[in-house]
């Protein structure tokens, strides 16, 4: 069957590599991928699934599913992203919006997948739900986790997805959770000569939290990291400040330490106003959650990758970056495989450089590798859904070590 779903996905290449340039031809950010997930949609559709479309309210969200025999169980979904992200001024209007971090990609290989899949389960009348699911807005908005809290994940049993990498192909491991606050002191204003003992200094009080946390990051695990970046600045001379600004983001595998670290950070804001007489306004914006390694599913993936002569980092890579994925992950078993766009060095994604990678003529190999290595990867799920439940059970079990970190 792997030999057929090969030829399924080498018969579809053409399509593939034309959605893929499509959606590369049409950046859309957060939210507003109308003609990238139309475009999904409609390819799918040619197949045979069955299409929800705005999935859990959200316009750009989709569900295409199959379920050839009416057995429901075990039902693995397909993440499809397709949000693009602005480069920056400097890159000129152009470039404004575009497919920097390679969500064309993800979006063609889950189209891959999926319809090698559905006619491989039709045809072989294999018992099981396929889901290639639509989230949008993965660079900022955290989709998925809209769609996980409308219950669009209830039922699903274990997820597969690949995003672009550069340097050695990987199966990725953990990656951080994180969340941010948005710190404003305020103070009272009086000039710094005639009546500076009617002043009270807002930035006297950012600088003492700034200077607790510097002391408290000795006393963090070595795991947590904690960024403070003073935003607001004061331009008057003379005039006792009465605004502060600081952004503060914390950074950590574990969820347990971005709590606990989260409640002493506060205790250094609150240091500030309590010493200097300051109001305090915390205001935060949380992350996504940490991906959760899981080992077996590894281990299925990783034959597979082998089986298709792809060189591969060994074991699970942890990054220092975040991803919505996390948020999922950490209910149902789920992997990740990154495939290469520059086997030969490691460059940054939401780059110039990594832009280009992604309509090359190798980001075409990879729409072929990742929908065949995802595609057999969940084919041996299907054929033994025990390995779903071990799946379940070390998923429990590294939660609960996570907890106890
Ligand atoms: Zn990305």
């Amino acid at each position: 069957m792997k030999k057929e779903l090969f030829q399924l996905i080498e018969y579809a290449k053409t399509d593939l590599f034309g959605l893929s340039d499509y959606i590369y031809q049409h950046p859309e950010t957060a939210f507003c991928e109308f003609q990238s997930c139309k475009a999904m949609v409609d390819f799918l559709k040619k197949f045979g699934f069955d299409i929800e479309e705005r999935a859990g309210g959200l316009e750009t969200a989709f569900t295409a599913s199959v379920c050839p025999t009416g057995e429901k169980f075990p039902c693995i979904d397909i993440l499809a992203e397709y949000d693009a992200l602005g480069l920056g001024e400097s890159y000129g209007e152009d470039l404004g919006i575009a497919h920097a971090c390679g969500h064309n990609l993800i979006a063609a290989v889950a189209a891959g997948t999926g319809i090698g899949l559905c006619q491989i389960m039709k045809k072989h009348k294999i018992p099981g739900t396929l889901r290639v699911v639509g989230t949008p807005a993965e660079e900022a908005g955290g989709g998925k986790i809209i769609l996980q809290e409308k219950g669009i994940f209830e039922q699903t049993d274990a997820l597969l997805m690949i995003h672009p990498t550069s340097g050695t192909s990987k199966i990725a491991g953990r990656c951080r959770c994180s969340t941010s606050l948005r710190v404003t002191y305020t103070g009272y204003a009086a000039h710094a000569g005639n009546h500076r003992q009617r002043g009270i200094n807002a930035q006297d009080a950012a600088n003492i939290c700034y200077t607790s946390i510097g002391c408290l990051r000795h006393q963090l695990p070595d795991e947590v990291q904690v960024f403070v970046t003073m935003t607001g600045t004061y331009k008057e001379q003379m005039l006792i400040p009465d605004k502060a600004n600081l952004q503060i983001a914390i950074r950590c595998f574990a969820e347990s330490n971005l709590e606990s670290t989260k409640e002493k950070v506060k205790g250094c804001i609150k240091a500030g106003a309590l010493a200097t007489g300051c109001k305090v306004e915390i205001e935060e914006k949380r992350g996504y959650l940490g991906r959760i390694c899981n080992y077996t599913l590894e281990r299925v993936l990783r034959k597979n990758v082998e089986e298709l002569e792809e060189p591969l980092m060994p074991g699970m890579v942890d990054d220092n970056g975040g991803e919505d994925f996390g948020n999922l992950n950490r209910k149902i078993p789920g992997i990740m495989f990154y495939p290469t766009l520059l086997p030969e060095r490691k460059i940054s994604n939401h780059t110039l450089a990594f832009y280009e990678l992604c309509n090359s003529d190798k980001s075409r190999e990879v729409i072929l590798l990742g929908s065949r290595a995802l595609a057999y990867t969940a084919l041996d799920l299907y054929m033994d859904p025990s390995i779903i439940e071990e799946a379940k059970k070390e998923l429990e079990e590294m939660l609960q070590k996570e907890s106890g970190e």
